[in-house]
């Protein structure tokens, strides 16, 4: 562990440069969700507090969304039934989530991380990637620039805890997979450097499973290989990897080495579209399902067209809907798999429509129906595969958080979210 250079316990003052190195930074919010909660209500301060997703009044049932760092010592952690958290904590206090208002505070984040760095990967809703590389280009390679690196942490930090009174762990290393690595070494309100002559004494040690894309499943497999550390992963045999594991193999003894050459993906750089869409009006209104039908028909075929023009392939279909001169809504769903292929996005699309139409609301006609495809990836063929592409934890935790709100307000919320949340749908998106 002295190896690490840590805040307050040791300066980067003593390894000679290299040259052509990346600087990547790894903003991780701690304890996020429950600590924007402490700030906003005193009460909640400096006592347990359970963040919870959940469809129910008293905070019954559902997962923990986030715990503060009060109930962490009753092992009280994200992803935990509520009610498995009540009996280890019953003292603490277990809210619900308020996803809009930690969106916003997470977009005043973000504005803040641009004012450092033009690179900005969003990973989730409470992390970000900043490619430090461009603002240290004037340094020397070396000494100076991961000095410099290091002041540019303590600085975000410091913005973020003046302007919202909120604390964030950072890791910084030659790339993303270090970044996020060294992060997670001092929480909270950490700062940790780990530069790249310091990684295999770093890496060896370590349990195989703090590498990403390592999960549960996947250290058992390794385990039953006899491979316990990061280290016995970087001397394993990369053929026998390869062998046993396809592609994920390569990558996982390359991230055991760690290697990973992911650009931080610059907001604006491909991940600028959100969602495929078109929408007609339809003079005069009309009630008719199968006009109805045979017009979302064409507007499919429209929108999955670009989209395999475009070369993107999308997951949630939305529904847009104008009855009469009220105000629009929309419904969404969320598909298996993601395509650019009309059939699937069809029949969703039919089937929110079928379910409205037979909910008995339509007084009037419909006046404007239209059909949109977000949660997109791109598809390219012979694209890389990076070791981020074998990580979707995230996205399950989104869900449930999806689900608990849809549970709670109605199927109408998502809509609401993902407006909302483009954030932290992006995020996700990026994580794929
Ligand atoms: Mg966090």
């Amino acid at each position: 562990m002295t190896q690490f250079v840590m805040r307050g316990l040791m300066h980067p003052a003593d390894q000679g440069g290299k040259t052509g190195e990346r600087c990547v930074l790894h903003l991780d919010m701690d304890a996020y969700f429950a600590s924007v909660e402490q700030r906003d209500i005193p009460i909640y301060r400096g006592r347990p507090l359970v963040v919870c997703h959940t469809s129910s009044d008293f905070c019954s049932h559902g997962v923990v969304a986030t715990a503060s760092y009060e109930a962490r010592p009753w092992g009280v952690k994200a992803g935990m039934s509520v009610w498995e958290a009540r009996s280890r904590c019953p003292q603490a206090r277990f809210v619900h989530a308020d996803i809009p208002k930690y969106l916003e505070n997470a977009r005043r984040i973000l504005r803040i991380c641009e004012r450092r760095s033009h690179r900005i990967e969003v990973f989730s809703i409470d992390e970000v990637f900043l490619d430090l590389t461009p603002a240290l280009r004037s340094l020397p390679p070396g000494e100076e620039r991961w000095e410099a690196a290091w002041r540019l942490g303590e600085a975000l930090k410091e913005d973020i805890r003046r302007e919202l009174r909120l604390t964030a762990s950072v890791g910084i290393g030659p790339n993303k997979l270090v970044a996020k690595m060294a992060s997670e070494f001092r929480k909270p309100d950490g700062l940790t450097v780990i530069r790249p002559e310091q990684l295999p004494g770093i890496l060896a040690p370590l349990p195989v499973d703090k590498l990403v894309g390592v999960g549960a499943r996947m250290r058992r497999n390794l385990r039953a290989m006899g491979i316990e550390t990061v280290g016995d992963l970087a001397r394993a045999p990369r053929e026998a990897l390869e062998w046993r594991f396809g592609i994920m193999g390569r990558l996982l003894w390359k991230a055991a080495r760690g290697e990973d050459d992911s650009p931080v993906a610059r907001s604006g750089e491909g991940h600028e579209v959100k969602s495929f869409g078109h929408s007609l009006s339809l003079r005069g209104g009309t009630d008719d399902l199968e006009c109805l039908e045979n017009t979302l028909l064409g507007l499919v075929d429209a929108v999955t067209r670009r989209m395999r023009r475009d070369g993107y392939l999308g997951r949630t279909v939305s529904l847009r809907l104008r009855v009469g001169y009220a105000m629009g809504y929309a419904r969404a769903r969320t598909l298996e798999e993601y395509t650019d292929l009309s059939s699937p996005v069809y029949a969703a699309a039919r089937e929110l429509l079928r379910r409205e139409a037979s909910s008995g609301l339509w007084r009037e006609p419909v006046t404007t129906v239209g059909v949109s495809v977000s949660q997109l990836r791109r598809r390219e063929e012979g694209k890389q595969v990076t070791i981020w592409d074998c990580m979707d934890q995230r996205e399950e935790k989104l869900t449930v958080a999806l689900d608990a709100l849809r549970d709670r307000y109605g199927e109408g919320v998502v809509t609401r979210a993902s407006l909302l949340g483009d954030f932290a749908l992006s995020g996700m998106n990026l994580a794929r």
